[in-house]
């Protein structure tokens, strides 16, 4: 990774570890889900709103390390306004942007901040970290009240 896209990549993560968006509980979800890596200790819990098959509001509460925290938070940001079908395609996309096993630049491509997360299929023990509030969003996008866990 270049220098340039590494600094970028910290100071994007440690901005949303310190002010994390979206990060409450949206009291009337219509989705929820809850999330745990036991490699890092990391949890997190999704709720969502929706209107019709439109993610309306999107929220996340957890506790973890800078990377699980400011992955959470990026994703609420990415996700309003997004169909349930454009969320999954999303996470897809995520998925394989940090797992690296799809072509780099052409998926960071039109994903936004999301793309910094590119340089995590450098440390294959974050990659859970990253992807462990998007495993959590499927889980509610998928069925109510899912339970995911990493390992
Ligand atoms: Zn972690």
């Amino acid at each position: 990774m270049m220098n340039d896209s590494m600094e970028l990549y910290q100071d994007v993560i440690l901005d949303h570890n310190k002010s994390p968006r979206n990060q409450r509980r949206i009291e009337v979800a219509d989705r929820k889900a809850v999330g745990y890596n036991p490699l890092c200790g990391d949890h997190v819990s999704v709720t969502i709103k929706l209107d019709g098959d439109v993610v309306s509001d999107v929220a996340f509460e957890g506790s973890g390390c800078a990377i699980s925290t400011a992955s959470a938070s990026l994703m609420t940001e990415s996700l309003k306004g997004k169909t349930l079908e454009e969320a999954k395609h999303l996470f897809e996309r995520f998925h394989g942007l940090v797992t690296g096993e799809t072509e780099q630049l052409e998926e960071a491509e039109g994903m936004g901040k999301l793309a910094v997360f590119s340089g995590v299929c450098n440390y294959p023990a974050r990659v859970k970290c990253a992807t462990l509030a998007w495993h959590t969003l499927k889980a509610a996008l998928e069925n109510d009240d899912g339970k995911v866990t990493t390992e």
